[in-house]
């Protein structure tokens, strides 16, 4: 293991933090329990004071076939996901594209796009040197109680790269903020949308310093140039306040606060 000086102004995908010394984890380290893994900070909002942090380091970002089983690293960026699947014409992994992160950070946010979800294409997981089968993981709409820091995971290779629904995918983006974010700020509640409440709440659009919920797409919160932890973390909880008040729902977040 070794340490190493992240600026999440810069590194996370809302650019808001400072530079924090995160420890980086190499195969065969023992995983500290009192630090908390990031992936690519791509659904994280840090705040003055989080805690201790840890990342798994470009060890934990390789890709290989056993067979018909497809064993993935949980550093691997989403993105070489998609490459990887696309190069070797397996299907299943095309709604990752566009969709920033780590395999690690999808396992643990069950990250997904419309119906499509990680865990639907999932065998097993790597928890801390054990397989453990899908089955024996609770897991739902963005979330997945995994019970520790996932190493790697297993996927059953399905032969055909779906071309066509990579584009339909990819278009479905390109009407997404392109300000910073972090993605949907709030899970969206049963049989509602996040973003269509905090629009009627009269927050669409809505700014406090440089933070704002996004004109595009209500639910994004965006940083407009120097956001600021504190107005995001105003903006957040003004929207779950108006929104209880107005609907009696409970917004819960799906951005997660350190
Ligand atoms: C522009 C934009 C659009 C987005 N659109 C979507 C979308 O459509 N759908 C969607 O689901 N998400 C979306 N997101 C959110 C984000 O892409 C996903 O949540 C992604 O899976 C986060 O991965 P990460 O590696 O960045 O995780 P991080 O943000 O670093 O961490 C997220 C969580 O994962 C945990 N974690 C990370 N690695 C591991 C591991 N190895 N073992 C155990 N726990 C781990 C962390 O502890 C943390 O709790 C979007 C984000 C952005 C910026």
């Amino acid at each position: 293991m070794f340490f190493k000086t992240i600026d999440f102004s810069k590194y996370s995908s809302i650019k808001v933090g400072q530079p924090i010394e995160i420890l980086m984890l190499e195969k065969g380290d023992t995983i500290p329990k009192d630090r908390y893994l990031i992936g690519g900070a791509n659904n994280l909002l840090i705040s003055p004071n989080p805690p201790p942090l840890m990342m798994l380091s470009k060890d934990f970002a390789n890709i290989e076939q056993d067979n018909d089983m497809l064993i993935i690293g949980s550093a691997m960026p989403t993105g070489r996901i998609v490459s990887y699947a696309k190069k070797h014409n397996i299907s299943g992994f095309e709604f990752c594209s566009k969709l920033p992160g780590t395999l690690g950070g999808m396992l643990a946010m069950n990250a997904g796009v419309k119906s499509y979800e990680i865990f639907n294409i999932l065998d097993s997981v790597a928890i801390e040197g054990k397989w453990v089968a899908k089955k024996d993981i609770k897991h739902g709409y963005r979330f997945a109680k995994l019970g520790g820091i996932v190493t790697a995971a297993k996927f059953r290779i399905v032969k055909g790269f779906d071309k066509v629904l990579l584009d339909e995918l990819l278009s479905l983006r390109s009407n997404q903020p392109h300000d910073p974010s972090a993605g949907s700020a709030f899970k969206n509640p049963e049989g509602d949308y996040a973003g269509r409440l905090i629009e009627s709440v009269g927050l669409k659009g809505y700014r406090k310093g440089d933070m704002a919920w996004s004109e595009v797409h209500s639910n994004f919160l965006i940083n407009m140039g120097n956001g600021t932890f504190d107005d995001a973390k105003y903006l957040i909880d003004l929207a779950k306040q108006k929104v209880f008040e107005v609907f009696d729902i409970e917004l819960k977040e799906e951005i997660k606060i350190l």
